[in-house]
């Protein structure tokens, strides 16, 4: 068996570590005489497992005790749509600042329970850029702010955290969790899909201070409601059990390697010479996105003549490097370049794009 280097931005790839001990445990999980799957929600196997993950992932990603850690299903989509029903009244301002494709749909599932304001929007200029902070437009009686962290689609990543005063800071980082060091303080709430860095599809996470629990937002379903779920350990219904136990090796991995500063260290490496390769090969590849908002995760590219985006990606496949097709929003390349791909692979990737840029050049 020979597993490719695999740049798909979401399901994305694991750590062969992480599979591996999956593998391992699949049959039987450590002398319990079933797989952990199989095992209730609520019995000592499954809450010794969902107890480390959060303990685990507190300590990686450095949350403060006056957050909550839920657990959630649905992805981040569905998080969107919570938040204002959490913590807006009916009808309450909520501003959110666009930045590319997701922040759009955080837009749209929304809309139905608040009052939606874009502060500010990047479309003009294509999401090339981030809107410069004196730029944006905020209203006094808003419920939060809304940002996307990096947005995965356009390649374009806050650098830094926008300063929004005393209203609340949410933010999706779905594709940008556990990559680097944050300050959680400077967020009201912090929520991924872990699909894309945390581990497999079916799960993701909302990190949330706890006094905006508070709020009354709007009437929802039981299991809608974010204190309700913290009251019940995320198990208001059964959880996907299989994905929280996939997120807590992965998370386990994360702090074995060195935790988020040495992932920095690499993210900063990877993407660094995957933007010298696209900048220095003569406009044969071209990626738009301002250098102070690029991201370090995903990196959309296009070739000069689109007519080699087929070649591209079949000698691409043949020499080992695999899921580098563009998101249909923007056509081209992508490579998504998340905690999980080494630098071996992007190296590999560098290595590869030269070639192909010497045989159809
Ligand atoms: C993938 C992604 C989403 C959507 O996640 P789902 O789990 O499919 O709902 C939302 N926001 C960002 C930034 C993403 O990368």
């Amino acid at each position: 068996m020979s597993r490719a280097y695999n740049f798909s931005a979401g399901p994305a790839a694991l750590p062969e570590s992480v599979l591996r001990r999956a593998q391992e445990e699949m049959l039987e999980w450590h002398g319990a005489g079933a797989s952990i799957v199989e095992l209730s929600h609520r019995g000592p196997e499954f809450m010794q497992v969902a107890v480390e993950a959060e303990a685990d992932l507190r300590a990686l990603v450095g949350v403060p005790d006056d957050y909550a850690v839920l657990f959630v299903g649905g992805g981040a989509t569905t998080q969107q749509a919570l938040l204002p029903l959490n913590f807006a009244a009916a009808g309450q301002a909520a501003d959110y600042v666009v930045t590319g494709h997701w922040g759009r749909t955080a837009i749209r599932q929304a809309a139905p329970y608040a009052d939606l304001r874009i502060a500010a929007s990047g479309e003009i200029d294509g999401f090339h850029s981030i809107p410069a902070r004196e730029a944006w437009r905020l209203s006094e009686d808003a419920a939060y702010v809304h940002i996307t962290a990096n947005e995965t689609i356009h390649g374009v990543e806050f650098r830094d955290v926008p300063d929004v005063g005393d209203v609340p800071l949410f933010a999706d980082f779905s594709s940008s969790i556990a990559s680097e060091p944050i300050d959680v303080t400077r967020y009201g709430a912090i929520y991924a899909g872990a699909q894309k860095n945390l581990g497999p599809v079916g799960i993701g996470v909302a990190i949330i201070r706890r006094d905006l629990l508070e709020r009354v937002g709007q009437p929802r379903a039981d299991i809608f409601d974010y204190r309700l779920q913290l009251a019940n350990g995320s198990m208001l219904n059964t959880p996907p059990s299989w994905n929280w136990y996939m997120l807590g090796l992965t998370v386990k991995w994360m702090l074995a390697e060195g935790g988020v500063a040495e992932f920095a260290r690499r993210s900063a490496a990877k993407s660094t010479l995957l933007y010298e390769s696209i900048d220095g090969s003569g406009g044969f590849y071209r990626n738009q996105v301002d250098s102070a908002a690029r991201s370090r995760m995903n990196v959309p590219f296009f070739l000069h003549d689109d007519a080699l985006d087929q070649p591209f990606l079949e000698e691409a496949r043949a020499a080992g490097l695999i899921s580098l097709k563009g998101h249909r929003v923007l056509g081209g390349m992508r490579a998504s370049i998340y905690n999980a791909m080494p630098l071996e692979g992007v190296q590999a990737l560098a290595q590869f794009m030269r070639e192909f840029q010497q045989r159809h050049g």
